[in-house]
């Protein structure tokens, strides 16, 4: 388990971590999302005693992570960027780490081949690809066989099939009663991947719940209602109380399901081209919780010439 309370970093005059409380409970996938800036890293560091806070704690398992004897064998951690030997190979690299910390050197191979690198566990790290490194990184972080795991944006530049496996691999840690933080700012990914979330913006947490429950808050829906007689339309459904936005050609509904919808227009006499239900995305839900929050955001017309 990985307990925050009042987790803060503060760089020059910026807080990269502004206080923040939050529980990573084992046995499940516990995302961590937010848009680049919004101090994910920051926070990994911290649980890793990379940084140390401006204030607050961070605890594993009860204890702060850099009093910790056996680090790797207590939590297994792949950060962004991770610095590797680049003229050591890949079973060198792990066998350096294992012997380091006192893990039995057969458990090199046996890493190598869950993570797919078998192959090349010869070859230079120099000369691997960034996906290649991610699966030497997890590697490293699962060689101590620790009950909490700690990734840093695991699936970047990994392929379709790299991404699938990565998302197996945490849903079966998790599943063996292990701490799984994971750290990402792709929603989709985290949809597909993560238990719970703990959603952060600018340092803070703007949600800290299960993925259902961020579903059902911010995932809306509406019908999406075409007809020549728009403005009629319109009319009527708000004299009915609903939520009626205009849109270029078509109108946006909410409050009232499509075939109801269907059946007031219908009796109206008024005509109907098109009654359709449109869910938003979740990214798009996480786009709108986190909007106030992009470090730098790119303006829509920035860089077209007029
Ligand atoms: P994320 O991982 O969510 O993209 P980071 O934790 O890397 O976010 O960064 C959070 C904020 O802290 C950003 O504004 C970043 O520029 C700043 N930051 C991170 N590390 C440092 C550092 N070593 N020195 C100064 N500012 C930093």
């Amino acid at each position: 388990m990985i307990v925050a309370r009042g987790l803060t970093k503060i760089y020059g005059k910026k807080a990269a971590v502004d206080g923040i409380d939050f529980t990573v409970e084992p046995g499940r996938v516990t995302g961590f999302l937010g848009p680049n800036g919004a101090g994910k890293s920051t926070t990994m560091r911290m649980i890793l005693g990379l940084d140390r806070p401006t204030a607050g704690t961070v605890t594993v398992d009860g204890h702060r992570y850099a009093d910790s004897p056996a680090p790797l064998r207590e939590v297994g951690a792949l950060l962004e960027a991770r610095a590797l030997h680049p003229g050591r190979s890949a079973r060198d690299h792990l066998r350096w780490m294992a012997v380091r910390n006192g893990i039995p050197t057969a458990r090199v191979d046996e890493m190598l081949a869950l993570v797919g690198l078998e192959e090349v566990a010869g070859k230079r790290v120099g000369k691997f690809s960034l996906g290649m490194g991610q699966r030497l990184g997890i590697a490293v972080a699962l060689l101590g066989n620790p009950p909490v795991v700690v990734l840093d944006e695991p699936v970047n530049g990994l392929d379709p099939e790299g991404i699938r496996w990565v998302r197996n691999l945490a849903r079966d840690l998790a599943a063996q009663g292990r701490t799984v933080f994971i750290s990402s700012h792709l929603m989709s990914e985290m949809a597909l991947t993560a238990d719970h979330l703990v959603v952060v913006g600018r340092g803070r947490i703007l949600a800290d719940c299960s993925m259902s429950e961020f579903i059902a808050d911010h995932a809306s829906s509406y019908v999406r209602v075409a007809s020549p007689q728009r403005g009629e339309v319109a009319d009527l459904l708000r004299r009915q109380g609903l939520d009626v936005a205009v849109h270029d050609e078509e109108l946006r509904v909410q409050g009232l399901d499509a075939p109801s919808i269907g059946e007031l227009v219908g009796k109206s006499g008024l005509l109907l081209h098109e009654l359709t239900l449109v869910r938003s995305s979740l990214e798009d839900a996480f786009m709108t919780l986190t909007a106030d929050s992009v470090e730098y955001s790119a303006s829509p017309t920035a860089g077209i010439a007029r």
